[in-house]
């Protein structure tokens, strides 16, 4: 068995090791590295902590480790990429369920954990932590399971809005607060439930109102909210090693959230307060949708436009998602530079529906890294492009963004698409995006739309220039 101080060395390493996964991860180029450094990491502060003569029934953890293990590593193979966000919600859901499950626990049988008195009480400072961690535990652990349901779509992704229902949430908070602090007082059992229970209602009247497509911002910030709840417990177990790891998470995930909405232009407090997107296609701004003329051109004159350019950007929007259009994207993308055409892509952070969705995407099929800008460093370069290509994108290339402060997305960052000399569209209809709004883009003399789906386009074009 390690010494205290070996056990803490060793702990100090791995969480080393998980601040250069998180640094690993924040690149496309280096993620696969992050990701090694952070399984390299939590394995040793996983085995350090197995070797500890607190651990005393090694059957249970075999058995949980083998069931856990085979799980997570068959949905690893069988999860198609689409479906991301909405596994990272479960396993959401899972960390705020081990947070309640250890949080009751230890309620139940303090002197086991080494947080109680002499009288065999649980400590001040111990009521406190546990009340943390499972409030934020059972919130993160219901929270986690509606977002779940509403990406893998078997629950509805409409926002469920009803009158009153900020003053139901608020009311349910201060009932949680008030059961939590009479818990903290008195130590008692029946406070510490109702505080239990009232949290996990809590954690469905919060996340019901929120449209399916705002969810990843809420997976962001309910990956926060489980970092935090490893972190509460893991003072109660008095293990460093998870009050690290726990506030790392947690710090990561609430910049990740903040970051999301900036590039929204939308604030968090808007995002969670939810009903944004809802009603896409009958919003204010949907009544004039494709009321105006377009230049809509076929395949074969979008693959001469291509063809004869010196430079070509392609935006890739959600729309390639749906489509799965990425292998046949990049079918085009080799052609074209085989012909000597500069071709690169522009990545807008919201694009798609998650965070570094296109980039997934784009990896997914193979696409090098070096062609792939993000907005700030490719804007510059629109005015100097021949053609931009987007593909499935609307939001992100919104001019109204820029031009229009009676927009719901005025302010919001978009890629400079306009500047381009030609403009060609591929989408299926004027249908508009996700924030349910009309492009004038569309609609402009450099613009030509391709009404298609985004793989069979991108197939035709091929098919033209072979
Ligand atoms: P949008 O939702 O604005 O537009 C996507 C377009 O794709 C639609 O207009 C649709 O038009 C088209 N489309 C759908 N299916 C296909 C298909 N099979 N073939 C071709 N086109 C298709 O997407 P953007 O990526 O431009 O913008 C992302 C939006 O999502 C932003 O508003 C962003 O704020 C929001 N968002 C992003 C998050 C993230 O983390 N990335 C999180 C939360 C929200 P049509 O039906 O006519 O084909």
């Amino acid at each position: 068995m390690l010494s205290a101080n070996m056990v803490e060395l060793a702990y100090l390493l791995a969480a080393v090791l998980i601040i250069f996964a998180l640094k690993g991860l924040a690149s496309p180029e280096s993620a696969r590295r992050g990701n090694a450094f952070g399984m390299f990491g939590l394995g040793l502060a996983a085995l350090v902590t197995l070797q500890m003569d607190s651990v005393q029934n090694y059957a249970w953890i075999v058995a949980a480790i083998t069931v856990g293990g085979l799980f997570g590593g068959v949905a690893a193979r069988k999860v198609p990429m689409t479906h991301m966000p909405q596994t990272v919600a479960f396993m959401h859901s899972l960390v705020g369920l081990a947070a309640v499950l250890i949080a009751v626990s230890a309620f139940l049988d303090p002197v086991a954990y080494g947080i109680a008195n002499a009288e065999g009480g649980l400590y001040m400072a111990s009521r406190v932590e546990l009340f943390l961690g499972t409030f934020i535990g059972a919130i993160t652990f219901t929270a986690s399971l509606v977002a779940f349901g509403k990406l893998h779509g078997v629950l509805s992704g409409q926002p469920l809005v009803f009158s009153g229902q900020h003053m139901l949430n608020l009311v349910l908070g201060v009932l949680m607060i008030a059961a939590g602090v009479v818990f903290c007082v008195t130590g008692e059992a029946l406070p510490f439930m109702v505080m239990l229970v009232i949290a996990m209602v809590l954690g469905v009247t919060l996340i019901v109102p929120i449209g399916g497509a705002d969810m990843p911002v809420i997976v962001s910030m309910l990956n926060s909210y489980s970092g935090w709840a490893a972190a509460g417990i893991g003072f109660t177990l008095g293990n460093n090693m998870l009050i690290v790891a726990g506030a790392l998470v947690g710090s990561s995930g609430a910049i990740l959230s903040y970051i999301m909405c900036k590039a929204m232009n939308r604030s968090l407090f808007n995002v969670l307060l939810g009903g944004f997107g809802g009603e896409a296609a009958t919003g204010a701004s949907a009544g004039a949708i494709g009321q105006r003329p377009v230049h809509a051109g076929a395949a074969e004159d979008a693959a001469f436009l291509i063809r004869n350019a010196r430079s070509v950007v392609i935006v890739p929007g959600y729309g390639l998602a749906v489509a799965r259009a990425q292998h046949a994207l990049k079918e085009l993308v080799d052609k074209l530079l085989a012909m000597d055409v500069q071709v690169k892509f522009a990545i807008h952070p919201v694009a798609g529906r998650m965070p570094g969705h296109m980039n997934v995407l784009l990896a997914e099929a193979d696409v090098p890294y070096d062609i792939v800008y993000e907005m700030d460093e490719i804007n510059p370069e629109f005015g100097d492009t021949d053609v931009a290509l987007v593909i499935g994108a609307n939001d992100v290339i919104n001019p109204a963004a820029k031009s229009d402060p009676a927009s719901p997305i005025y302010g919001m960052p978009i890629l400079d698409v306009i500047k381009a000399e030609h403009v060609v569209v591929i989408k299926r209809s004027l249908s508009p995006g996700y924030a349910g709004l009309d492009n004038d883009l569309f609609y402009m003399d450099k613009t030509m739309m391709l009404f298609d789906d985004a793989k069979k386009a991108c197939e035709s074009m091929l098919h033209t220039l072979d």
